[in-house]
């Protein structure tokens, strides 16, 4: 026993010895090491401002305060892009949408995921270095329209902020992703609120919005102190009821647009829940606001009106939380155009004159480009077709309707669609702006209401000052549409639905490289450089709006939807693809029919009403197909729908909302079509 401890003892000793001896060496560099690791995510004002001058870090979502996407590195460029290959994937362990465009500093990638988990990652290997499960509360998920996305993080003087799903804002230490704080920015837990956004730091705050204007939401941002998370102001976007009493005189203003006798109780819409940019120069908060609630205004604010502030672009002072200046795109929305596309801000020459703007290519169909000091629209042009209003007058800046377009069912004017559609000519997928083309590169969407999505979808690009395409490439349809990211290296990139990943000729459109990743990219590419390597990196899921739906020449469709982040570099490998998923099963015998057809209807808008969003019920869709349910599953019903037991597989708890009736109900209706679709696969099973 004594000479075994010596031996241990003599081990300590040596190993205590080597540390010793390198301590001049290798020892001074961990010392640097360890110095560095406490100065993770040291974003600060001086080093945001700095952006330019070290093309190497990406410091925001869109790289700089002006979130352009645009990257300065140039060693990926036309002439060696067709060296691109892998350099590293991390595998984020999650089946929904990715959406958020990662942060990278002093090597480190920090970027979210679904539902608001977070990663920090080495940006050299995608080596994990921490990540963080806000474990959202899934209740919150049965009021939410477009999957339980998230659009990134913001670091900030060694803190990591993020937003869950459920609306609780997180700040984690950048080192260890340990939680320093954390704020519950929802007002009303009965309300559809949900969060998908990025946090925006601002002065001395940190701010977050939220969605929910789909359902019953009144839309609000809410600020918190950096360091500890003390609520700071809260601006509400629309009025509340004019019986009470208004939160300050910019919401008694706005209440003079909207009916006295509005549907208070629905919330009024104008959510925030992206595009928020602070200007750092101007000490501005901008953002855009959603359509209002309902979409009809007539059954919003039944005498009319413009409604403020939905629809709109609110400038706020972040050290008082008071509006600025506000600009309305689309008065009075009837048509679910939110102005929520990411804004970027750059200086651009107008009329001859240099001046601090900032652009939207907007769901409505409209490129803005607005003086950001004051909120003057400068030029308002269709980079869509667009038929819901004929032009913006640039003296009033107020667009000019179309006549009928309010009284829209699939069509008016006997001929013509509501273009865009509600998707928009362009939806939350990141733009980007190269100052070097002058171009604006917008992932875009034509397409008309017509009962069903059948257009097309392009990478414009866009040349803002002649309001004219210089060019464009088609994609798929309108699920095939994913960020931007433009570089130096006079370069465009961008993923599809498909699962590739494309650079362009930034000055032609040309294609010059094409790798087959296999996953499904909506997101938009970033870039970096380590040691003078530059890096490309990409999150890969479907989901966003529509997300259930998986279109068959969807990459997620054939090989499922695991999420990934995918860095590419010159000369790096083959990218790895995941495997093709096993043919569709038929569909099995469902059990006896035991219901009325008074049940099964009962069951049907049930369904249609709090289950459809999610369950499209076709193969391979986002949530499960419930014509294929098991014998288990449709025994488990109850159990299932109320009481949770499929929480871990996303599915939310739906006690307090729907009885045992009304379940038993869902299941008669579910019966009801497993047996048409069962029936008709027997019939004809080679069609299934
Ligand atoms: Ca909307």
């Amino acid at each position: 026993m004594h000479a075994r401890h010596a031996v241990v003892c003599a081990i300590v000793l040596s190993a205590a010895g080597v540390a010793f001896v390198g301590y001049h060496g290798r020892g001074a560099m961990a010392l640097a090491d360890q110095a560095k690791a406490a100065a993770h995510g040291q974003i600060d004002r001086k080093r945001l401002l700095a952006a330019d001058k070290h093309p190497e870090e990406w410091l925001t979502t869109g790289r700089d305060f002006g979130k352009g996407h645009f990257s300065p590195l140039a060693q990926i460029n036309k002439q060696t892009v067709d060296r691109l290959g892998f350099a590293w994937d991390y595998h984020t362990q999650t089946n929904r949408g990715l959406e958020a465009t990662p942060i990278v500093v002093d090597g480190v990638m920090y970027t979210s995921g679904s539902t608001g988990k977070a990663y920090a990652l080495d940006a050299r290997t995608g080596k994990e270095l921490w990540a963080f499960d806000p474990k959202s509360d899934l209740r919150m998920n049965r009021e939410s329209c477009c999957d339980e996305v998230n659009r990134g993080v913001a670091v900030w003087k060694g803190k990591v902020y993020v937003a869950a799903f459920d609306g609780r804002l997180f700040a984690l230490d950048a080192a260890t992703g340990a939680v320093l704080w954390v704020a519950d920015t929802i007002t009303d837990k009965k309300v559809g609120y949900t969060v998908t956004g990025a946090p925006e730091v601002a002065g001395h705050v940190v701010v977050i919005g939220n969605a929910g204007a789909e359902y019953d939401a009144r839309g609000y941002v809410s600020a918190y102190d950096l360091d500890t998370g003390k609520f700071a102001w809260r601006f509400y976007t629309v009025p509340g009821d004019p019986s009470k009493s208004f939160e300050n005189p910019e919401l008694e203003a706005a209440s003079k647009t909207w009916d006295p006798k509005s549907n208070w109780p629905m919330g009024g819409g104008g959510t925030v829940w992206d595009s928020m940019v602070y200007d750092p120069e101007l000490n501005l908060l901008y953002f855009g606001t959603s359509n209002g609630t309902f979409f009809d205004r007539s059954r919003r604010s039944p005498s009319g009106g413009d409604n403020l502030y939905v629809a709109s672009i609110l400038a706020i002072n972040p050290d008082t939380g008071r509006l600025v200046w506000h600009y309305q795109e689309v008065p009075g929305d009837q048509w679910d155009y939110d102005t929520l596309q990411p804004i970027i801000l750059t200086d651009l020459k107008v009329g001859g004159r240099s001046r601090k703007i900032l652009m939207q290519a907007s769901k409505d169909g409209f490129f803005y480009i607005i003086d950001r000091k004051t909120g003057q629209v400068l030029s308002a042009e269709k980079f869509v077709p667009v038929t819901w209003a004929e032009r913006v007058d640039l003296k009033t800046g107020r667009p000019v309707e179309a006549p009928g377009a309010r009284e829209y069912k699939n069509e008016f004017n006997g001929k013509n669609y509501i273009h865009p559609a509600s998707m928009g000519g362009h939806n939350w997928n990141p733009m980007s702006y190269d100052p070097k083309t002058g171009l604006v590169y917008i992932p875009e969407i034509e397409n008309g209401e017509a009962g069903l999505f059948t257009g097309k979808t392009y990478l414009r690009a866009w040349d803002p000052l002649r309001s004219k395409t210089v060019w464009e490439e088609p994609f798929g349809g309108w699920w095939d549409h994913a960020g931007v990211l433009s570089t130096a290296g006079g370069l465009v990139f961008q993923g599809n639905a498909p699962g590739h990943f494309i650079a362009y000729d930034a000055d032609t459109g040309k294609k010059l490289k094409d790798i087959d990743v296999g996953s499904t990219i909506i997101a938009a590419p970033m870039s970096y450089e380590i040691d003078g390597v530059q890096y490309i990196a990409v999150m890969a899921a479907w989901g966003g709006g529509g997300w259930s739906y998986v279109h068959p020449e969807n990459a997620a469709y054939q090989r499922g939807n695991e999420g990934r982040i995918i860095v590419f570099k010159l000369d790096g490998g083959a990218t790895p693809i995941p495997p093709l998923l096993p043919p569709i099963q038929p569909i099995p015998q469902p059990p006896a029919q035991t219901a009325s057809p008074d049940v099964v209807e009962h069951g049907r808008a049930l369904f249609a009403a709090r289950c459809a969003v999610c369950h499209v019920n076709q193969p391979r869709s986002g949530a499960a197909d419930l014509r294929r349910m098991s014998p288990e599953s449709h025994a488990a019903f109850q159990q299932i729908v109320l009481g949770g037991i499929l929480k871990s597989a996303g599915m939310p708890p739906w006690d307090g909302v729907l009885s045992p009736e009304d379940v038993d109900a869902i299941h008669a209706y579910l019966i009801s079509i497993s047996w048409d679709a069962y029936n008709k696969q027997q019939a004809a099973p080679k069609e299934q």
